[in-house]
């Protein structure tokens, strides 16, 4: 039996009540045998076996008091996984559906992730079960003030520096930071994804989006094509959506679909960025909305589909960018896409193909850019929003476009040379597992037991 399966055999006798921390373990490990083969320091060191284990979690109680006077408890995490790069990074997520397993998942992924971009930073994830949807301004604030309470005593600008991800946008940020502040009297950059009136980075809140799309331009180029002209499909309708879909549109591509929750936008004329924003950003709603503003557009409600599927898949494309969340495109969605003739995936959301489909990508040989590195644009630009704040410095718009845009091309070059250097030029999902593991791997050993 080799190193990692055994590895994994332990894992999943003791988590197996945490199934997606186990996908994720299971598509960094199958990657990782040829790099533990070359160097057996990897085992000796036991790395696999600590690496897959957080350094800490922290789990806390969040109670707050809703706009009826009613008192409502919710459940508050933090993962903090691996530190030996840097302080630990990673955003909270705000969703019905958030508990450890959850978390374990994506604060993986993020150390990997982080790795990637070359950055001095470790990884982390958090968050809480509480839903923002539907609550008011007010209980919004108040839950936001009420998680930080307990939080704060495990963050700061060079411990642990939290971002955004799903349900924790700019206004989460602002109440969060708010009330750091105000617990600590210290105003530092303890979270990033800031408005820009108070340390935040210009072109943080484009970042992921954006970065997905240069990392297609890469893997297009790689083949001697491009994105210009083509149809692309984008799923989701949140802060990765938007800005992959601005970005497509700003190189000459044509994204046509987005989706939530609740159904899904098709308008073969292209996405209206400035009305999605109004949509979402402002007023908070719906997709049916944007069928309303834009008559070109065809609005279809997931009860239209079957079950567990997200209908943007089946329209076709020469490229999509999956930006909802984990597991939105499985074994099916996947083998419509190559039918269809799909050239490229880039993953914006994190982890959002099953396993079963990365293997149909890479058996198809069509570009395919996993999320640790297509996605990593966020937390490359939040760790440039940490550099200003540590300096007091604003940098403008295009430095740091432009270095975001230079980060994501050495993520893509460092994926593919590792994929060549293991004889699988092309396979980026190897590359980039590889290539993320082994610096956290030296890392880890260069600093001993600890
Ligand atoms: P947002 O909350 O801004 O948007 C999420 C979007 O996905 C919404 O349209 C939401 O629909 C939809 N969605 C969420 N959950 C589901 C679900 N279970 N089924 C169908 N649709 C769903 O989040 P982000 O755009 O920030 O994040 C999207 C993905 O990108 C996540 O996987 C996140 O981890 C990843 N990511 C985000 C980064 C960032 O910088 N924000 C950085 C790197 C990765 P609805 O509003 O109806 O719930």
């Amino acid at each position: 039996m080799s190193y990692t399966q055994k590895v994994m055999e332990d894992l999943t006798k003791r988590y197996s009540h945490q199934p997606v921390f186990l996908q994720a373990v299971q598509e960094v490990f199958m990657s990782l045998q040829p790099a533990l083969d070359k160097n057996p320091a990897y085992e000796e060191h036991k790395i696999l076996e600590r690496i897959v284990e957080p350094e800490r979690i922290i789990g806390f109680r969040v109670e707050w008091v809703d706009d009826k006077g009613e008192i409502q408890i919710n459940r508050g995490y933090r993962v903090q996984y691996n530190s030996a790069l840097g302080p630990y990074k990673g955003g909270l997520r705000f969703h019905p559906s958030v508990n450890i397993g959850i978390l374990k998942f994506l604060g993986f992924e993020q150390i990997f992730k982080n790795s990637l971009t070359d950055l001095p930073i470790g990884g982390a994830k958090g968050g809480s079960d509480f839903d923002p949807k539907g609550k008011s301004e007010l209980e919004v604030m108040r839950f936001c003030q009420a998680f930080m309470n307990e939080l704060y005593r495990h963050v700061g600008a060079t411990i642990d520096v939290p971002a955004g991800d799903i349900g924790v946008g700019g206004r989460e940020v602002a109440y969060l930071f708010g009330q750091y502040k105000k617990l600590t009297t210290s105003y530092e950059g303890v979270l990033t994804g800031k408005h820009v009136l108070f340390g935040g980075s210009l072109a943080r809140t484009e970042a992921t989006g954006y970065g997905a799309v240069y990392f297609a331009q890469d893997m297009m180029a790689g083949r001697g094509d491009t994105l210009e002209g083509k149809t692309c499909v984008v799923s989701g309708a949140g802060n990765v959506a938007i800005y992959c879909c601005q970005k497509l549109q700003q190189i000459g591509a044509n994204p046509v679909t987005v989706s939530d929750s609740r159904g899904m936008i098709h308008d073969p004329e292209g996405i209206r960025v400035d009305i999605l924003k109004q949509v979402k950003e402002v007023e908070r709603a719906s997709l049916t909305r944007y069928a309303e503003l834009v008559p070109t557009a065809r609005y279809t409600p997931v009860s239209d589909y079957p079950a567990g599927r997200n209908a943007v898949w089946n329209v076709p494309c020469d490229a999509a960018f999956p930006c909802a969340t984990q597991n939105e495109l499985n074994i099916e969605d996947a083998k419509i896409l190559l039918a269809n003739g799909c050239k490229c995936i880039s993953e914006g959301a994190n982890m959002p193909s099953t396993l079963e489909a990365v293997n149909a990508f890479l058996a198809s040989g069509i570009c395919y850019g996993p999320a640790k590195a297509a996605n990593a644009g966020g937390v490359a630009t939040s760790q440039l929003e940490m550099a200003q704040n540590a300096s007091m410095q604003d940098w403008d718009f295009a430095t740091v476009d432009g270095k975001l845009r230079r980060i994501m091309h050495s993520i893509y070059f460092n994926a593919s040379e590792t994929a060549k250097e293991f004889g699988q030029p092309n396979n980026l999902v190897l590359g980039a597992n590889i290539a993320g593991f082994r610096k956290v791997a030296d890392a880890m050993i260069a600093q001993g037991v600890c």
